[in-house]
């Protein structure tokens, strides 16, 4: 997925098949993709360095948080890297319903990890468990991600509002990357 908007309905080949048709059945070039950034946004582009390495980031093969970065206050994806920039760009990634999204989908995400701590506490854990359930399966699961990584920088209280949410972060429950 790249958008992370949770509507991948659409296979998308990585490496178009235009370019490389020998890989039409290799598995690791079949990414589930929303049928917008697949039909809309990537389409056969395909941007490459002048050695003709791939210039999008594969998030099958490697970790897209060393090349971008998400303010999730505003939910606008940043570029660390040359290439995470062209992947913001190839995948529309900072388009307007994508950025309201995750904005909104932080709000939810810090008072959902409060309510299930505070759960916890009270020893309610058939709630605190759906809560679980939920923050992994709600759309724009990249926020998630992105606070979980978060969670250990230097001023990570600040940027997750509060140390509480930093706490509730530490949830195995909630590790589903790792
Ligand atoms: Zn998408």
């Amino acid at each position: 997925m790249y958008c992370g908007d949770g509507l991948g309905t659409d296979i998308d080949h990585f490496e178009p098949l235009a370019e490389a048709p020998l890989r039409a059945f290799d598995w690791p070039n079949h990414l589930l993709a929303c049928s917008h950034c697949n039909s809309h946004q990537k389409r056969e582009s395909f941007p490459r360095d002048e050695d003709g390495t791939t210039l999008l980031v594969d998030p099958s093969a490697e970790d897209p948080y060393e090349h971008l970065e998400l303010v999730l206050s505003t939910g606008v994806y940043e570029a660390l890297t040359s290439r995470g920039g062209v992947t913001i760009g190839v995948f529309g990634l900072n388009r307007a319903d994508l950025v309201r999204g995750r904005a909104s989908a932080f709000v939810r995400t810090v008072s959902m990890l409060r309510d299930r701590a505070r759960l916890l506490q009270s020893s309610d854990h058939e709630e605190a468990a759906e809560i679980a359930a939920s923050l992994r399966d709600q759309p724009f699961a990249d926020v998630l991600y992105a606070m979980l990584r978060y969670r250990d920088m230097p001023g990570a209280d600040r940027v997750l509002r509060g140390g509480e949410v930093v706490d509730a972060l530490a949830d195995p429950a909630l590790h589903l990357w790792s």
